[in-house]
């Protein structure tokens, strides 16, 4: 199944501004198919741990901070080229560099509060479902 699944997380700001049905409506209507599903909430802990590629740089602890400071929904994505796809769907980084019509630019207030995650690589799209799904969740 290598090359058709991708992780992804409506981010704490996202959430509670109430944008999580119109993401998961763009989502779907792009052709990603929602394989597995759930609202949670990240400790520092889990957040260090989920970033850990990021511990020492700059923004590492504002973002751990960010994350882990309410409520997300995490889903893993089913498309064929899903993690490039999706990454493309999703804009860039900064919002402000986002391409017109994408979730970051639509979403997005600022380079760390960015509404969504999305996956760079299929090995970290399987360690990153693996964080938060069981293979037998994934259906
Ligand atoms: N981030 C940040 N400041 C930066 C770069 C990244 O706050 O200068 C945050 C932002 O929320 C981003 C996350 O850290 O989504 C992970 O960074 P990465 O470079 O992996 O960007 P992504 O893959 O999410 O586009
Ligand atoms: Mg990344």
């Amino acid at each position: 199944m290598t090359g058709n699944r991708t992780f992804t997380m409506v981010k704490p700001s996202a959430f509670s501004q109430g944008y999580t049905g119109q993401m998961l409506a763009m989502i779907e209507n792009a052709g990603f198919r929602i394989k597995a599903m759930k609202k949670t909430r990240l400790s520092e802990e889990q957040a260090g741990c989920f970033y850990e590629m990021h511990r020492g740089k700059p923004f590492y602890n504002d973002l751990v901070a960010f994350m882990s400071s309410g409520p997300i929904v995490s889903a893993v994505l089913e498309k064929e080229n899903a993690v490039e796809s999706f990454r493309t769907f999703i804009g860039a980084t900064d919002p402000a560099k986002a391409e017109p019509g994408t979730i970051r630019k639509l979403f997005g207030k600022n380079m760390r509060e960015n509404a969504i995650h999305g996956s760079d690589s299929d090995e970290s799209a399987m360690r990153e479902s693996g964080f938060f799904f069981a293979a037998t969740d994934l259906f």
